[in-house]
């Protein structure tokens, strides 16, 4: 309730309190309050929109005093639910039925009824635009026209694994502390089974009473994975949303008609050089997880744009230039994003890359799933 209460009705409330109190310890207050309430509070996910699926059996319209309702089975015999239909649409419809999706959204306080529809595809008579894509970690996406999107994105991963990396170096002190505890407990434990006074015995079990406290408290405020985790989708909700925002601008700036891009199923990807072993293993972690969302979302997205995509070889397309042909004698800058041609001069290596993936798709010769020597035999083979 007190969620959605009106800000004014709000800033109104307890008066005296507010202005006894200074704007520093106010927001003291506030967050004080915050950290009590916030294990009361739902997941923000599951309360802003809810749906449900129901196949044809379980729905249909009927007419009553001259408005639609909408009536859904129940979980109980016999027992339906009806809705009136508000919307400005035209509901009597008794031939075409089908899947329906009830959508319940609480923001704008009503339940919505969503249904696929057949639409006549209409057949485009103009020459079809083709675009290629590179996709990358540092600069998520870069484009054969010259552009590039989501150019930020390295620097999120790489806050990402700077943290996870800061938190596990600052875990190692009290996992190793937790250590030592239990050490010193089972060997108390194995002194009670030995011949002591009773005075002794008793306060041997006095400290091992303190150790379990000392290690529960260990436990508890420095060793939980709640707060971790918790903290691990919500910057990966955020890696998530630039991606999507990358993708949508791409497809709006480009408009083109069928995206090409490289097939990355059997590759594996040159990462940026980490100080030690297990920030390499987050790195390579978050590095496939990026690469599988992204081309789950390229594909959605293009899917209901009606944008048809192409998978290439992925084979050098970073390596020779796409002017000349000739192999590429040097890689530059912090991400390797220049290329140097020894006939034409630096470029961008990852437009340059999609350049050449571009080209794969009307390439006969270079086959989709050509072993990667082959295609090098070919790449060099038309330069000489
Ligand atoms: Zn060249």
């Amino acid at each position: 309730r007190e969620n959605e209460a009106q800000p004014n009705e709000e800033m109104s409330q307890y008066p005296a309190l507010r202005a006894a109190l200074s704007e520093k310890q106010l927001q003291h207050c506030f967050g004080y309050i915050r950290r009590l309430t916030r294990k009361h509070k739902p997941y923000p996910h599951s309360t802003a929109a809810q749906c449900m699926l129901c196949d044809e059996m379980m729905w249909r319209v009927v007419e009553k005093d001259g408005s639609s309702y909408l009536e859904i089975m129940t979980a109980k015999c016999r027992k339906k639910k009806q809705f009136k239909l508000t919307g400005p649409y035209c509901y009597a419809n008794k031939k075409k039925r089908g899947d329906i999706q009830l959508i319940l959204d609480r923001d704008k306080k009503r339940l919505e009824v969503h249904r696929a529809i057949n639409a006549v595809a209409h057949e485009i008579r103009k020459p079809l635009r083709k675009l290629g894509m590179d996709k990358g970690l540092a600069t998520l996406i870069s484009c054969s026209s010259g552009q590039e999107y989501g150019a930020g994105f390295g620097g999120l991963v790489g806050a990402e694994v700077e943290r996870i990396n800061d938190r596990n170096t600052n875990r190692n002190e009290y996992i190793q502390s937790a250590k030592d505890l239990r050490e010193e407990k089972s060997a108390l434990q194995k002194k009670l089974d030995k011949d002591y006074s009773a005075k002794t015995k008793k306060r041997i079990r006095q400290r091992i009473g303190s150790l379990e406290r000392q290690i529960a408290r260990l436990e508890k405020h420095h060793l939980g994975s709640k707060l971790y985790h918790r903290q691990h989708e919500r910057n990966q909700r955020n890696m998530e949303r630039v991606m999507n925002t990358s993708i949508r601008q791409m497809l709006v700036a480009e408009d083109s008609d069928v995206l090409v891009k490289e097939d990355l199923t059997f590759t594996r990807e040159k990462l940026s050089k980490a100080s030690n072993r297990y920030e390499a293993k987050v790195r390579r972690k978050l590095s496939s997880w990026t690469k599988g969302r992204l081309d789950k979302r390229i594909e959605y997205l293009c899917g209901s744009l009606g944008i048809q995509t192409i998978d290439v070889n992925p084979g050098y397309t970073s390596q020779f230039c796409p002017r000349c042909g000739a192999h590429f004698s040097e890689r530059k800058g912090a991400h390797h994003e220049t290329a140097v041609c020894s006939n034409c001069g630096e470029m961008n290596a990852n437009t340059a890359a999609a350049v050449n993936i571009l080209q794969r798709a009307d390439d006969k010769e270079i086959t989709k799933y050509m072993p990667y020597k082959k295609v090098k035999l070919i790449l060099e083979d038309r330069y000489a």
